[in-house]
């Protein structure tokens, strides 16, 4: 696997700063065991106009095309073989399965909408629409940084690879019950087998 790529098209860049400098992904991001880019669509845009009122009427605003467009052929300039992913309530559902093929894209972009979406024209340009479930959030950032958190996890080197394939969808079940100290709280108790000392019967 190449070192991940993670880039976001947005109007709203902030969002993503604070998210790669918590934590566990923080330490990954100064190991350098992925990168990311932040493009604000915004900059590429005439007057700093990013959003018009859709052909025929209805209600809200869409992102414009043109902005897109150039923002999309400078990440293609900056980054050759990119993978253009929309972020889209229409897209296919994003689930576990999908991590493996969307890690080993040497540059996974990220199209992040907002007000009622994008002008269609859009599919012309990219490789695949994901959805993370059925609901729609107010835009494409939450979204993009819900799939990259799931494909950071599985980075190797990131968590431990018994904690990764342990869990819940990696190997087709859900991960076990867990509990930490108290033993007792509140006057639930902790299974008696986990405190027994017995590994054979705790792993069973
Ligand atoms: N009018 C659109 C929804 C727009 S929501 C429709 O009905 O399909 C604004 C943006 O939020 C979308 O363009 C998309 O980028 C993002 N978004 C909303 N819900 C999403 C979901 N479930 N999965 C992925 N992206 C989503």
């Amino acid at each position: 696997m190449m070192r991940p790529n993670f880039i976001f098209l947005t109007i709203f860049p902030k969002i993503f700063h604070d998210f790669f400098r918590i934590s566990i992904i923080k330490k990954a991001y100064e190991k350098k065991l992925f990168n990311y880019s932040v493009f604000n669509i915004r900059d590429f845009s005439i007057k700093g106009i990013v959003d018009d009122s859709p052909y025929g009427g209805g209600k809200g605003m869409l992102i414009k095309i043109d902005s897109l467009i150039k923002t999309i052929s400078v990440v293609n300039e900056s980054f050759p073989f990119s993978y253009f992913i929309l972020l889209s309530p229409q897209g296919e559902r994003f689930t576990q399965k999908d991590v493996m093929f969307l890690l080993e894209k040497p540059n996974l972009v990220f199209i992040c909408g907002r007000y009622e979406g994008f002008d269609e024209r859009i599919n012309y340009y990219i490789d695949k629409k994901i959805s993370i479930g059925d609901f729609v959030t107010m835009g494409g950032e939450m979204p993009s940084l819900v799939i990259v958190e799931t494909l950071i996890r599985a980075i190797p080197g990131v968590i431990k690879k018994e904690s990764f394939f342990q869990e819940s969808f990696t190997d087709f079940s859900f991960d076990f019950p867990n509990y930490t100290r108290p033993s007792s709280f509140d006057g639930i108790s902790v299974p008696s087998i986990l405190l027994s000392g017995n590994h054979r019967k705790i792993k069973n």
